[in-house]
């Protein structure tokens, strides 16, 4: 016999990593070795939550957020702080209209305004008006909130953290090698090596790049002139590339589920806090 449903959802619960097939004996034997799992984590957990408490470290996503911005500030971009109520006018210009795949993933405020989905929209927007300012080639990023309707999985959160940088007027032969030196020395600093760049067709953009770890997509590339550009005024070559920061996290800190490093009231610091 195996752990029953109980059993096994409560050593989920509290992060237990244990052989669900496991066969035991009798009642008795499946009993003791439940018992002393579940001893064991709360022990590992509770020593686990003391220690965050006095090393006084921030959330993983947060620690994160602050060392990409400190990044690319060094690199030269500009940080924005854009909206996250966007309208649904700026959606359209995305092509994301009522017809649109994506549409179904946004969360509606009223019948003209959403939760951003991407960061795409509100950095086109703001960058026409700093390159009125800012001499091109200009590279500007946020780091944010973003909302998706999502039928839930383990590498996907309905609010998540996105980074998106994009730099415009590079140069039209060399962006491919751009994004790839970009790319290369982003993956350096949050420390991935293990990466791989695969070409994809993205429902927004076309013709993108996906920056692809174990199997699992970490980032997402794209390149102008794009036919999207002439919706936000913009004539001239780009590159951007967005990357989900929960997603980081998971990779790098071997979670098992994306959970784990999102906006939450079940854990802390990938930790379960049900440990009573
Ligand atoms: P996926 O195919 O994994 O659903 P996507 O291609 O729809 O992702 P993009 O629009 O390319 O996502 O967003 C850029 C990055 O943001 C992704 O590579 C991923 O790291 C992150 N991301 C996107 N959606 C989510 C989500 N629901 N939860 C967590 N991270 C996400
Ligand atoms: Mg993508």
């Amino acid at each position: 016999m195996q752990f029953t449903q109980n059993q096994d959802q409560r050593l989920k619960e509290i992060g237990c990593s244990f052989d669900p097939e496991q066969d035991f004996a009798s009642e008795n034997e499946r009993e003791q070795a439940f018992k002393e799992l579940e001893r064991n984590q709360i022990e590992a957990a509770r020593a686990a939550l003391l220690k965050l408490r006095e090393s006084g470290q921030a959330p993983a996503v947060n620690a994160l957020a602050e060392s990409i911005s400190a990044f690319l500030r060094g690199l030269g971009f500009v940080e924005v702080t854009t909206p996250i109520m966007i309208s649904k006018v700026f959606l359209e210009r995305m092509s994301i209209d009522d017809s649109h795949a994506l549409n179904k993933q946004v969360f509606w405020l009223d019948d003209k305004t959403c939760l951003r989905p991407m960061l795409a929209p509100t950095l086109y927007d703001i960058s026409k008006r700093m390159l009125n300012i800012y001499k091109a080639p200009l590279g500007v990023f946020e780091i944010g909130p973003c909302f998706r309707k999502e039928s839930q999985g383990n590498k996907h959160l309905e609010n998540f953290t996105m980074v998106n940088f994009v730099e415009w007027g590079i140069d039209e032969e060399t962006k491919t090698e751009r994004m790839a030196e970009l790319t290369k020395k982003f993956m350096q600093h949050i420390g991935i090596d293990n990466y791989s760049i695969e070409k994809e067709d993205s429902v927004v953009y076309g013709d993108t790049i996906d920056v692809v770890v174990d199997g699992i997509e970490l980032a997402s590339g794209a390149f102008g002139p794009h036919p999207l550009d002439v919706n936000w005024d913009y004539e001239g070559t780009w590159l951007g590339l967005g990357a989900g920061l929960e997603r980081i996290v998971m990779l790098k800190d071997g979670l098992d589920s994306i959970q784990k490093a999102a906006r939450s009231l079940g854990y802390l610091g990938g930790v379960s806090l049900k440990l009573k």
